[in-house]
Parts: C-alpha cells; sequence; structure tokens
C-alpha cells in the first residue's frame, strides 16, 4: 500500500477522523432529516411537513415550492398560486444566501446516490467514461422550460429523477428503486459525475442562483498548501477551485465564485493545512502576506480538472 494511501489521510493524521469528515457527516444527517421530515406524515402519522419537494407547508404555515419547478409552471402557461410563488421566493432568497447549489449537496436525495457512484469509481480505478461539456446541464435547463412552452405541459417532471425519487419514497412507488439503481449505473459506468456534473437542469438552475449567492467557500490560507491535490479530488466540480487556490500573488482573491461549486465543504473536511473555510462573497481580497510568487512554482498541469 502507497504512503497515501486515500484521499484525506493527511487530514486524518492531522485533525482527527471526526473533523475530517465533519461536513460530510453533516450533509448526510440534513439530507435524511429532511427525507425523515417527509416520510414522518406517511408513515408515522407526524406531520410537521406535508407535501414534498416540489411543493410543501410546514406547521402549516411556511409554504416552499421549488422554483425551478414553479417556472416550468409558468413557462407552460399556467397561473401560479399565491402560496406557489410565496414559496419559491422563500426558496430563493433562502439559497441566495447560503449557496445555490447548497440544494445539490444538503437537501437532494439524488446527492447520495451519485456521490456513492463517484466515490466507488474512484476507488476501484474505473475509467470517467463520457464526459460532456458542462454547459450542457444549462441546455438541458433551457431545452426543459422550451418544452414546457411548446407543449402546455411540465414534460420535464415526468422524466425528473429528483422527482421520482423523492415523491416516490414519500408516497411509497415501488419503481422508485429502478430509477436509484438507473443513475448508480450510469454514473459509475456511463459517465463519472455524468449526471450531477453535467446534465441535471435542477443542478444548473441552482448553479445560476449561485452565481449571485452570498456564502461561499475561501481558500483563505492558501500560502499553507502543500500541493496534495485532495481537495481537488475529493470536489465533485473541482475546476471551482484553481483560481481561489492559486490566485496567490495575483489579484485573484480566495473566494471561490463559481455558481457550481456546491458548498459541500469536503474541501475544509480534507484539508490537513486548513485552507478553505467558510466566508462571504465580499471578503474576495488577497491576505497581504501574500504575494510570494510561490504560485509560480506549482506545474498548472497538475491542477487540471
Ligand atoms: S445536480 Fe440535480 S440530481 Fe444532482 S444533486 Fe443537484 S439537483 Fe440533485
Ligand atoms: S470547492 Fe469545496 S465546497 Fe465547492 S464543490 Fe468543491 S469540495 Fe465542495
Amino acid at each position: 500500500m502507497s504512503a497515501k494511501s486515500y484521499i484525506g489521510r493527511d487530514a486524518v493524521l492531522e485533525n482527527g477522523w471526526l473533523a475530517a469528515h465533519k461536513w460530510l457527516l453533516i450533509r448526510r444527517i440534513v439530507q435524511l432529516g429532511i427525507l425523515g421530515l417527509f416520510l414522518a406524515g406517511p408513515l408515522a402519522d407526524v406531520w410537521i411537513v406535508k407535501g414534498n419537494l416540489t411543493s410543501s407547508l410546514t406547521l402549516d404555515v411556511l409554504p416552499l415550492s421549488d422554483p425551478f419547478i414553479l417556472l416550468q409552471s409558468l413557462f407552460a402557461g399556467h397561473v401560479a398560486a399565491s402560496s406557489a410563488v410565496l414559496g419559491a421566493a422563500i426558496v430563493v432568497a433562502f439559497y441566495l444566501l447560503v449557496g445555490g447549489r447548497v440544494y445539490c449537496s444538503f437537501v437532494c436525495p439524488v446527492n447520495i446516490v451519485t456521490d456513492t457512484a463517484r466515490w466507488l469509481a474512484k476507488r476501484f480505478a474505473l475509467p470517467k467514461g463520457w464526459q460532456p461539456s458542462r454547459q450542457t446541464r444549462l441546455w438541458v435547463m433551457g431545452s426543459v422550460l422550451v418544452t414546457a412552452m411548446v407543449s402546455g405541459v411540465m414534460a420535464w417532471e415526468m422524466l425528473n429523477p429528483v422527482t421520482i425519487i423523492h415523491r416516490g419514497l414519500v408516497y411509497d412507488f415501488g419503481y422508485v428503486w429502478t430509477v436509484v439503481l438507473a443513475l448508480f449505473l450510469f454514473d459509475l459506468v456511463v459517465s463519472r459525475r455524468g449526471w450531477c456534473g453535467h446534465l441535471c437542469p435542477m443542478g444548473a438552475f441552482y448553479g445560476v442562483l449561485g452565481v449571485f449567492s452570498m456564502t461561499r467557500i475561501s481558500a483563505t490560507q492558501r500560502a499553507a498548501c502543500n500541493d496534495c491535490m485532495d481537495c481537488f479530488a475529493v470536489c465533485p466540480e473541482p475546476h471551482v477551485i484553481t483560481p481561489a487556490l492559486r490566485g496567490a500573488g495575483t489579484k485573484t482573491g480566495p473566494v471561490i465564485l463559481s455558481g457550481d461549486c456546491t458548498n459541500c465543504a469536503r474541501c475544509i473536511d480534507v484539508c490537513a493545512k486548513n485552507v478553505f473555510q467558510f466566508d462571504l462573497r465580499f471578503n474576495n481580497f488577497a491576505p497581504a502576506s501574500e504575494g510570494d510568487g510561490r504560485d509560480e512554482m506549482v506545474s498548472t498541469n497538475r491542477h487540471a480538472a
């Protein structure tokens, strides 16, 4: 076994296993907790939340609606109920505050499936397979809206695995496990990170929101980076790291501004040098102690996503 046998080993040795998996554990608890809240009604008659991820009512007072699904409905020519518009506005405001693709990393149940497939693919060094452009998901998102406008129905919602899986789990549709297996195998053997990283229109929508969101990941201590590459290895969207981490000595600040970043915080977990932290988008200035030119010594080839 090599000296560096797994991603994040240095962080585990330096900070302990719990600290090196803190955000991963928090995310899974939040994802399963949200699912549990939705399931508690149908399964245990505890109705804290009614509905599903598409549209819900919490404690009989707080309406929440998925803004991308509302947008499809509007494109299809439907008149939205005021509660749906209010619910979507609340959701948009929330994700503008915490990060658009926090939906992907902390809420969406598909994320657990695709993360598992990615982990297994890396563990067994499977080929990456088909890797379409990251822009593909934006084209898929546009096509979903145009289809709704032309057809007058929310056609995508009959196929959307996020909706199918969440509704299926809540309302006990047997075929939901077929969808889970299909997504898992697609990401494992056809296209690594193919669904979430390249195709999913909901991820694309929340990524657009994320461009404007407040809470960001920052490589604040980037001068301490020792080029172990663990953050790149663990990141679901590694291209977002390079400008922030490798900007030392340049005008590029340490804050990751790409809407593709999911704020999953795995880069915080696995960094033994504690380079990354949560921050606000406005704190994007290079620390005065930087500028020693160390970035010029780094081979950019090593950092290609
Ligand atoms: S990209 Fe789509 S399926 Fe993946 S986590 Fe985000 S919303 Fe869910
Ligand atoms: S940069 Fe960090 S927080 Fe953003 S997606 Fe990558 S690992 Fe997650």
